[in-house]
């Protein structure tokens, strides 16, 4: 494998659903992030920035170097459209690098509003072929982020004929849709997934009824915990990710706004480490199985290379049951208060003589056994409880800032 004379080494583009997860992501190797306000985003309940939060957020990923993308990437009604115009001139104030849309009429206003501000069209748009891409150049999108459901050939073919940037989804949730193009969670929850508001209805564990049998459901068994008709695995490309660089996609994107912070660190942690890999080396490339492994240890459904190698067989994408994990997530590492200690935000709960472990840049894992710990005055602790401060004897384990703190659980969820 090699490298195209001239190209660029691609951008890790991460999600960033509140500031925790912003620094996160800039911490394990973010090149850009994209986050959502309150208005005109797709992730209603992904924790979204006020307008001086997401200028407090382009400050301080611009003062690291790192892009930030807004979504207003809704599929607009009257009322919206009406609403749009004062919200640009406010994110014009704050000067994202990028507006992330996929209505075509919010496009057009977003032109006509704030013509110097590049305009990135959201996977939600489905775009599949190079026409398509060429018809979002001349209305002046600058990248398209492709459709998912695309195999590697397909992917090939629109980077060597398409004329802008491309952008891919490498890693994260899948709709059993069309990325998000669903009514179901607005028939089943009221909820509307094109307003960013989906009740992921297609993950919920369904039983067959007799209509005249009120309240009785019989169980239909896909295995022992049930059947999830609908329910997809978790895309994931780390092993594909080589033949997307030598395609040429531009960005890779990573999904969830609304995952944890572990989720956010330990997933671009492990792109971050791949891209460098293949960059400096791309006929030495090896992908070590520690790096597929650290991405077992954030909840999924399972995962699925999904249309990348065409159409998905039935196991890649389907009936799959609820996300699992096999760590518990423990903590995010402040700073090291002295030499002997470091303070810990605790997430979960925890205690003395529990084995831990520490997450850093690499990735690297290095085990830590708590043997005593305190809270911020110093005073001596048995247990760690959520949302509080705590300090853990470093024992001369590196635990730089941002590091993250995890427990390995026997019994998987
Ligand atoms: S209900 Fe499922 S398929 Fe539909 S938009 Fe939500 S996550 Fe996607």
């Amino acid at each position: 494998m090699h490298n195209t004379p001239n190209q660029k080494k691609p951008e890790l583009l991460v999600p960033a659903g509140n500031f925790e997860k912003l620094e996160t992501a800039i911490h394990f190797g973010a090149d850009a992030v994209y986050l959502g306000g309150e208005d005109f985003s797709l992730r209603a309940r992904a924790g979204n920035f006020s307008i001086a939060e997401m200028e407090a957020a382009v400050r301080f990923a611009h003062g690291e170097n790192v892009k930030v993308y807004v979504a207003v990437n809704i599929f607009a009604h009257n009322e919206d459209v009406r609403k749009l115009p004062d919200y640009l001139m406010q994110l014009k104030e704050i000067g994202p690098d990028a507006l992330i849309a996929s209505d075509p009429g919010m496009v057009r206003m977003i032109r006509r509003h704030l013509p110097e501000m590049p305009i990135h069209l959201s996977t939600q748009a489905n775009t599949t072929n190079w026409e398509s891409c060429q018809f979002w150049q001349e209305q002046g999108v600058e990248r398209v982020g492709l459709a998912r459901e695309l195999s590697l050939d397909e992917i090939r073919e629109i980077c060597g004929k398409a004329e802008l940037e491309l952008e891919c989804f490498v890693h994260g949730a899948m709709c059993i849709s069309y990325s998000g193009r669903c009514w179901m969670s607005r028939f089943m929850a009221g909820r509307d997934a094109n307003r960013g508001d989906c009740a992921q209805s297609c993950r919920w564990e369904y039983f067959l009824t007799e209509s005249k049998r009120e309240g009785e459901y019989f169980p239909i068994e896909g295995d022992e915990k049930g059947v999830y008709l609908f329910n997809s695995k978790d895309l994931c490309l780390l092993e594909a990710l080589p033949h997307l660089i030598q395609a040429g996609v531009n960005s890779f994107k990573i999904e969830g706004r609304m995952k944890t912070t572990y989720y956010v660190g330990v997933v671009t942690n492990v792109y971050r480490a791949a891209i460098d890999r293949y960059w400096e080396s791309p006929h030495n490339f090896t992908l070590p199985p520690e790096w597929r492994e650290e991405l077992e240890s954030v909840s999924h459904r399972g995962y699925t290379d999904a249309f990348i190698h065409g159409e998905p067989k039935d196991d890649r994408l389907l009936h799959t049951f609820s996300p699992y994990r096999n760590y518990d997530f423990l903590g995010i590492v402040q700073h090291p208060a002295d030499s002997s200690f470091a303070k810990v935000k605790v997430k979960n709960r925890f205690q003395v003589g529990d084995s831990v472990e520490i997450v850093s840049i690499g990735p690297t894992v290095r085990q830590v056994k708590i043997e005593n710990m305190r809270d911020e005055e110093g005073n001596p602790l048995n247990e760690a409880k959520p949302n509080t401060q705590v300090l853990i004897p470093i024992n001369g384990v590196p635990m730089e800032k941002h590091s993250l703190v995890r427990k390995k659980i026997e019994k998987i969820f």
